[in-house]
């Protein structure tokens, strides 16, 4: 009988997966999809199966060593859908599959082997083990079996799996073999008030910091996850014990951290618009999609639930897929409260054991509906029925590393695979998706807010003649906007305050002599901070101290350009002293949870005045806000990117959609100095389709998506004239192939990118415009041939969602 062999992918960016022999003993269980136990050099790896029957290699292959699933890891869909994105998108399957399976699932996991009741088998190495484990309480990982025992294991296993007096199982190496406890740290039950901690930590920021984090984690969390993945040192850990607050313990499994958050109960009747949405959703046929596109407030989220559930009332299970789970926590408990335990919360504070906890019970059924954000489309949820994707356009959808795919094109390939019905919904959709519901994807409306509630009006204020309030000092303040706040708060009511702009100051500048200070890591301005005071880096987090002098002609002053949400918030203050202000951005927000714990003071109405980047124009649901005001339309409104009006006017629409949920109605103020462009002309009529229409018309010419395609060659590196030289090459080699095969593609560059340096790193790109299937061909080419050369790397980006 001749040898059979497998291609076994690993979590390593190889470009191909390695070929193994496959025992006999182990024929029947290798097939693609499991996991195996592969050596690796001198490591034993768990791998997952891609092929079987594979042709044999040139050199001698190892062999399998064990596999310990019963059933295959992943679905047959979820391999294809795997296959189709590492060939759309250029990706090497290890790494596609990398990001598609846990990495609490494989690679340096380990398999535990433990006794089952009943059965002895004596004598012989088989005996040794049994008796080994039998001292050990019944359960090892193998790898320590084997060091105790000193010989290899894997084959005695294999006959004792097969006779079943053992049984295996792979877990992730942040959990001990022995009853799965970790190091945990759980907040004591006497918890300080906000204003004892005011006095407990002063001084120890770190200390409430964790504290904090401990206590949006549900209370506890553990110790490896705080340390490793939240950096939190073991100084501040221990500090937190002295002090009586907290105390460590083992744990067995560690707690959701949504397990307790409040459960909203749904709306009990829909809408006539949200039934018809309904019955349309449930005739498409399966595997089809549909776009729900819904005015801000017109009750979308209702209609996914009822969408859910018949799904689940039909046997099925769901995905709901959301740009960001802190940022959407309303969204999520909407769900728990339909759907509580048969939900899986897919978020990025999960451990790998976690997270590896979740994927095993849906695999088996056990929770039936995932929520989560991006990589959530790949929870591997039984019977799939339906996938919900909410805010389809947001970027946030795209991912930023190899492989780097859309979530909405993976979605729609796995609904296909699966005969699953796809519901992308949004109130801005993207242009690529309104164009594509005039063919693939039906068109659902939802025209109206929830009880005919009026959109809110959106007043543009024009910054160069409007009057302004003096003494807001760098801050343009119309009278329009201050006279609304103020009516806003003596009515007691709340408002929202937009400036996409974080930081104190978007950058220093001598009047002098016209120097910037920039990053000497990236070519980007530094931005200015206040509490703590510095010049930050917003890409590679560089950090210097505020300078006093010009550093070119040590002039004296240096003046501060661009107003950000820190120096909006001072005067803020300043000028309205008796409201209660909160700032929500990226630097109040950097422990995890720390969104919702501002957006439930928020709905506590504990806050008069909400101020943040663009975190807040989502999906926030207040009936108490009756006034949006932005502060500065205009912050990316020229960026050099094709899509950035289409942003600008999300952004509006989107925040401006967060004004009048309530009875009391409410409007929305825009300053800006470009009132005529058309993100601004058409967010002020709530013009969706409007906006689209002529954004359409402006992407014929030049071409953009979604008239044509595109694909971005990035290459990176450290040697500024390396990386030009190899860009040029990376073009020619382009042109050659477009030449030789005659393809209808055009060649932009090689040019810098508008952001030529981030992190030490000189970028340069080659745009390719053309259609999709002719790109396809070019992506797959360059994917064999551009490798990565001395310090430059050649990323293939297929259909990018920024060029900067
Ligand atoms: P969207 O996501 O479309 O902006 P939401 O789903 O947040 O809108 O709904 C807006 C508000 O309307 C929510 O407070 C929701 O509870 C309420 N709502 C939705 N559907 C109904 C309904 N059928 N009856 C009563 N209230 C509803
Ligand atoms: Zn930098």
């Amino acid at each position: 009988m001749s040898d059979r062999f497998a291609l076994v992918a690993l979590p390593l960016p190889l470009a191909t997966p390695y070929t193994y022999r496959i025992p006999e003993t182990l024929g029947d269980r290798v097939v693609p999809g499991t996991r195996v136990v592969v050596p690796v050099r001198r490591r034993e790896l768990i791998g997952l199966v891609v092929d079987v029957d594979v042709e044999a290699p040139g050199a001698a292959a190892k062999d399998v060593l064990a596999v310990p699933d019963a059933e295959p890891a992943l679905s047959s869909a979820l391999l294809a859908t795997a296959d189709w994105m590492a060939g759309y998108y250029a990706a090497p399957v290890g790494l596609t599959l990398k990001s598609i399976l846990p990495a609490g699932m494989w690679g340096e996991s380990q398999v535990i082997v433990s006794l089952r009741n009943g059965t002895r088998v004596p004598g012989g190495v088989a005996g040794e083990l049994l008796e080994w484990l039998e001292a050990r309480g019944g359960e090892a990982a193998v790898a320590t079996a084997s060091r105790a025992l000193k010989r290899p294991l894997w084959d005695v296993i294999e006959r004792l799996t097969r006779i079943e007096v053992v049984t295996l199982r792979v877990q992730p190496p942040d959990t001990s073999a022995a009853g799965l406890t970790e190091r945990v740290l759980l907040l004591s039950d006497e918890r300080p008030t906000l204003l004892e901690r005011t006095t407990l930590f002063r001084r120890r920021p770190k200390q409430r910091q964790l504290y904090e984090t401990l206590e949006l984690l549900g209370g506890s969390a553990s110790v490896r996850h705080l340390s490793e993945q939240l950096g939190f040192g073991e100084s501040v850990l221990k500090a937190l014990v002295r002090q009586g607050l907290a105390r460590e313990g083992r744990s067995e499994v560690l707690r959701d951290p949504f397990a307790d958050s409040p459960a909203s109960p749904p709306p009990a009747n829909l809408t006539a618009a949200q039934s018809s949405a309904l019955t349309a959703i449930s005739n498409l046929p399966p595997g089809e999609g549909a776009l729900l596109f819904g005015v801000t407030g017109s009750g979308k989220t209702l209609v996914y639930l009822e969408a859910v559930r018949r799904a689940l009332a039909a046997g099925q299970g769901a995905i709901v897929l959301v740009p960001e789970i802190g940022l959407t926590a309303q969204t999520v408990s909407r769900f728990r409260g339909a759907f509580g335990d048969e939900i899986a919360v897919l978020h990025s504070a999960l451990s790998d054991g976690e997270r590896a906890d979740a994927w095993r019970r849906l695999r088996r059924g056990e929770r039936r509906v995932a929520v989560g954000a991006r990589s959530a489309v790949f929870a591997p949820v039984a019977k799939l029925g339906i996938i919900v994707i909410d805010e389809e356009h947001e970027a946030s959808y795209k991912n930023g590393e190899t492989p780097r795919y859309h979530t909405r094109e993976v979605a729609a390939v796995r609904a296909r695979l699966e005969g699953a019905r796809l519901i992308l919904g949004s109130a801005t959709p993207s242009l690529e998706t309104m164009v594509k519901a005039e063919t693939k994807l039906q068109l659902l409306r939802l025209p109206e807010r929830v009880g005919s509630r009026p959109l809110p009006p959106v007043e543009v204020i024009d910054l160069r003649v409007a009057p302004k309030v003096p003494g807001t000092g760098p801050v343009a303040w119309s009278e329009a906007l201050d006279s609304a706040i103020v009516a806003t708060l003596a009515r007691k009511e709340q408002a929202i305050l937009l400036l996409n702009r974080r930081g104190y100051a978007a950058f220093l500048q001598c009047p002098e002599c016209g120097e910037v200070w920039q990053c000497p890591h990236c070519s980007i301005s530094l931005t200015v901070h206040q509490a703590p005071a510095g010049l930050r880096c917003h890409y590679c987090g560089h950090e210097e101290p505020l300078p006093l002098t010009c550093r070119v002609c040590a002039n004296l002053v240096q003046q501060m350009r661009g107003v950000g949400t820190q120096q909006l918030e001072r005067m803020l203050a300043d000028r309205y002293p008796g409201a209660r202000i909160a700032r929500m951005d990226l630097d109040t927000t950097s422990t995890k949870w720390s969104h919702q714990r501002i957006l439930a003071s928020v709905e506590a109405g504990e806050v008069d005045l909400l101020i943040g980047t663009q975190m807040i124009a989502k999906g926030l649901d207040f009936p108490n806000v009756t006034l949006v005001g932005v502060v500065d339309a205009d912050t990316g409104l020229y960026l050099p990117d094709f899509r950035s009006a289409e942003r600008t006017f999300q952004l509006l629409a989107q925040v401006a959609g967060r004004a009048g949920r309530g009875p009391n109605g409410g409007k929305v103020l825009v300053q800006t100095r470009h009132p005529g462009h058309h993100a601004l002309v058409w967010a002020r009529e709530h013009d969706t389709a409007g906006f689209l229409r002529q954004e359409r018309v402006l992407r014929e010419n030049p071409p953009y998506p979604p008239v044509t395609s595109l694909v971005n060659l990035l290459l990176s590196g450290a040697d500024e004239q390396e990386v030009g030289r190899r860009a040029a090459e990376v073009a020619d080699w382009c042109t050659a192939l477009v030449e030789r095969y005659r393809l209808p593609i055009e060649i932009l560059g090689p040019a810098p990118c508008p952001l030529v340096r981030i992190k030490d790193r000189w970028r340069w790109h080659v745009l390719l415009k053309g259609p999709s299937e002719s790109l396809g061909r070019v992506v797959r080419y360059a994917a064999r041939r551009l490798r990565r050369e001395g310090s430059t790397r050649v990323a293939i980006d297929r259909d990018p969602m920024s060029l900067l």
